[in-house]
């Protein structure tokens, strides 16, 4: 009989799996793994035979994950990483971005894409030219003139919800031979399939609507089967891989995805309607607002489906006090700094999210100091409106 010692290591470990099939994706979290043989195993490090080698590879949990994300882009293949900030810094890599690149991103781009772009990437030897990517013909201009390796946008910007049209930014780069990595954060694949449109990646800061609850950090990238390998290869290298006990929880709120979508567009769009009707409120910016200046293309970007669930609004009292009086009022909707959770968000982007953006450049993107944005979850829509009424008394 084998020592206490060495059965406690093994005794019990390294079971088949059942025969049964189970329902749901089991939980991996084993690093290494074994194959019958050496030989199946030189297979599977050539690359010959598809298997488990090492978890920083891939492993059962987290394919599964990157399986379903692959699926409901209309992609070939996904790599699902720490954070969406390793998804954009990924894919970046994976397009080619290296020192003495040139690359085209939106002006208005989440915030830690931008301070990567105009910074540390700069300071790698990266030159990144901010555009209006709002307009295509801005873009076009600037990809025949700088022949950037990469071009990076955001379908729905941030906070102010200005859209992108990713179908003639994908002509425009591809006339160029630059890369389109779209980051689809706002409008997940329910609403808008970027592949499809001639995108090369799709991004994801799975931390938000994928996820859902508020309680998973998470990226995934998908791509064509062109760009599988050189995903591939940088993940490796770089090592910014979902855990698999997070890739699990993503999964499991990727079920209710649509789901929550379709809620959480319904709800936005009545409590846009109510904020538009509302004396203390000076400006809201809603794709699915006629008012709205793309609305026609929010309509030929996302279909019948919705415009989403973020909405933005500018207060008569445009001042920082009326700003504070409002969050400190709200009780149902939560101000915290993220969005696409099932619970309704406020976020105030002077305070937060474009803090470290100069005031003078502030002013030019439009965002002022009254200005607040709002991430509606599953909630009643009429106890949302109800709490935001209560809080819009509390500005004047
Ligand atoms: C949150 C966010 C990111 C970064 O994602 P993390 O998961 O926080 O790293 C990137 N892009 C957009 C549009 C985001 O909203």
């Amino acid at each position: 009989m084998p020592s206490i010692f060495t059965q406690a290591v093994h005794a019990g470990e390294r079971q088949q799996p059942p025969r049964e099939t189970s329902v749901t994706t089991p939980l991996y979290h084993s690093v290494g793994y074994l194959e019958p043989s050496a030989a199946v195993m030189e297979e599977v490090f050539s690359g010959e035979t598809p298997g488990y080698v090492y978890r920083r590879y891939t492993s059962p949990t987290v394919e599964a994950f990157e399986r379903a994300i692959a699926a409901l882009e209309g992609g070939d293949a996904a790599f699902a990483t720490a954070s969406g900030m390793a998804a954009v810094h990924a894919a970046l890599l994976a397009a080619g971005v290296r020192a003495g690149s040139h690359v085209v991103a939106a002006r208005d781009c989440y915030g830690a894409t931008y301070d990567l772009l105009a910074t540390l990437l700069t300071e790698q030897g990266v030159t990144t030219h901010f555009v209006d990517a709002t307009d295509a013909k801005h873009v076009e201009e600037a990809v025949s003139q700088y022949h950037p390796a990469a071009v990076l946008v955001e379908i729905v910007s941030n906070p102010l919800l200005k859209l992108a049209d990713i179908g003639a930014l994908a002509r425009s780069a591809q006339n160029a031979g630059a890369a389109l990595i779209v980051d689809s954060t706002f409008a997940t694949p329910y609403l808008c399939r970027p592949l499809a449109l001639g995108a090369d990646y799709v991004v994801h800061s799975a931390s938000k609507y994928i996820g859902g609850h508020g309680d998973v950090l998470a990226g995934v990238v998908a791509t064509s089967h062109a760009n599988r390998d050189k995903l591939f290869a940088i993940e490796k290298k770089i090592g910014a891989v979902l855990a698999p006990e997070v890739a699990w929880l993503a999964l499991r709120g990727l079920k209710t995805l649509p789901l929550r979508m379709r809620q959480q567009c319904a709800n936005a769009g009545i409590v846009a309607q109510f904020l538009s009707e509302h004396p203390a409120v000076t400006r809201v910016f809603y794709p699915g607002l006629p008012s709205h200046p793309q609305h026609q293309l929010a309509r030929e970007l996302f279909g019948e489906r919705g415009f989403g669930g973020m909405v933005a609004f500018e207060l008569r009292n445009g001042t920082r006090q009326a700003a504070f009086a409002f969050l400190d009022a709200l009780k149902l909707v939560l101000p915290a700094t993220t969005l696409g959770d099932v619970y309704s968000l406020a976020l105030y982007p002077v305070m937060a999210s474009h803090r470290a953006v100069p005031p003078a450049e502030r002013a030019q993107l439009g965002i002022t100091e009254g200005l607040l944005r709002l991430s509606i979850g599953i909630e009643d829509a009429n106890d949302i409106v109800a709490d935001l009424d209560a809080a819009l008394a509390a500005t004047n």
